[in-house]
């Protein structure tokens, strides 16, 4: 037997015990035979067992004893321990004997509570576990922000660059270019100027007045077409650094046209004239003359360059929808079909603009300064039947 048996009479007394039970409760051999039981019990318990006690032997049956909580015995010696007790009964020459099977559960309570003080120790190191991969988490996750900030940022920086490359790129591709054509545009009328002077002083001294006059007007023809090269090298230079200055002001369109006819009327081919016709009489825009002035002295001089001489030039303006529109008609050479959706372009010249002085940057400027006053060139143009451009201004 592995448990000890105590069997108890009626009276609570041990009629027998087995040696297990003697050396569990410490008791020597015989030493329990006689006894109380109540003695095997904390003097805190026994005035309670005596109840549970009579309680058995008035309904007698196998049973364990103490279900769901913890029974404490007392040894010989004092000292309290564990127990599991399990009863049972048998009637011997009339009398009710009651046999208790105790087993000694400290070595089991023990590893128990072990148990449950490493599984609580467990979980405490489970929670500071927790926090640690928390905040480790959230560190990380910190990290992680910063470095999708920085790789942003540094994204943001080299695409900064990368443009500002670009742009110093297309600025030099545009300086060489413009040095190239500049150079060879300039030397034409420059030779013009200067072999029109040699001449005039030939002339001079054979007094033929008319020859005198003719190359005096080449001359200046050619003064002129110098200043609009350096204009529009200059206009481009200032629109390249987004330098233009916008200065609106008051301006009675029809006034404003007669001088700009005024003065271009100088620097048309021979029998070439500019007819103006102007609607409302009296209208006026809110928008910067000097501006204006530049885009039609453009649009009007390439009327003239590119039809013959004795054209016509048709300067008119009319009033819709807000808006001012300026148009520019000439019966020149017109623009071929296929070079009808690269106007504009930088540098472009049509096939067919020969050896008609220019430099392809006219009109590019005319379309940069009417989206700078939040307006917008259009053209429509007929191959050897002349064009028209408009530019269309907010009132
Ligand atoms: P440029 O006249 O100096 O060549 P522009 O930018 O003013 O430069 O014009 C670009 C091109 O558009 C011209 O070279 C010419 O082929 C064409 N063009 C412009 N205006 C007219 C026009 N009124 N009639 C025919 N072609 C034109």
């Amino acid at each position: 037997m592995s448990e000890g048996i105590i069997i108890v009479d009626e009276r609570g007394q041990i009629v027998i015990a087995n040696p297990v039970a003697e050396q569990i409760f410490g008791y020597e051999k015989d030493g329990l035979s006689g006894v109380d039981l109540e003695i095997l019990l904390p003097l805190r318990l026994r005035a309670r067992h005596m109840t549970f006690r009579q309680g058995f032997y008035d309904h007698p049956q196998p049973r364990r004893m103490g279900i769901g909580r913890d029974l404490q015995a007392l040894r010989k010696d004092g000292t309290e321990f564990p127990v599991e007790i399990s009863l049972s009964y048998t009637k011997a020459k009339g009398q009710l004997l009651v046999m208790a099977f105790i087993s000694d559960i400290s070595l089991r309570k023990k590893a128990e509570e072990a148990l449950k003080r490493s599984e609580e120790q467990l979980l405490v190191y489970a929670a500071e576990l927790e926090k640690k991969v928390e905040a480790r988490t959230m560190a990380l996750n910190n990290t992680i922000v910063k470095l999708e900030d920085e790789v942003r940022e540094r994204k943001k920086a080299e695409e900064e660059v990368r443009r500002a490359f670009e742009k110093e790129r297309e600025l030099n591709e545009l300086k060489s270019k413009f040095v190239s054509i500049a150079s060879h545009e300039f030397r034409t009328p420059l030779s013009a100027v200067l072999s029109s002077a040699a001449l005039i002083n030939q002339y001079k001294d054979k007094g033929d007045v008319e020859k005198v006059g003719k190359h005096v007007a080449r001359i200046k023809s050619s003064v002129v077409h110098l200043t609009s090269i350096l204009n529009d090298l200059l206009s481009l230079g200032k629109l390249e650094e987004g330098k233009i200055e916008i200065n609106k002001e008051r301006i009675v369109v029809k006034e404003f046209l007669e001088e700009v006819r005024e003065e271009l009327l100088e620097t048309l081919k021979v029998g070439q004239d500019i007819e103006l016709h102007c609607t409302p009489e009296g209208a006026e825009i809110n928008s910067d003359p000097r501006i204006l002035r530049n885009m039609l002295f453009n649009l009007i001089s390439n009327a003239s360059k590119y039809s013959a001489q004795g054209k016509k030039i048709f300067l008119s303006c009319d009033q819709q929808n807000g808006k001012v529109e300026f148009h520019v008609r000439d019966e020149g050479i017109g623009i071929p079909e296929e070079d009808l959706k690269h106007m504009f372009e930088r540098f472009f010249r049509a096939s067919n603009a020969g050896n008609v002085q220019g430099t392809g940057l006219g009109l590019n400027i005319v379309k940069r300064y009417a989206e700078l006053l939040n307006g917008s060139v259009l053209f429509t143009s007929q191959y050897g039947g002349g064009s028209t451009f408009s530019i269309s201004m907010p009132l």
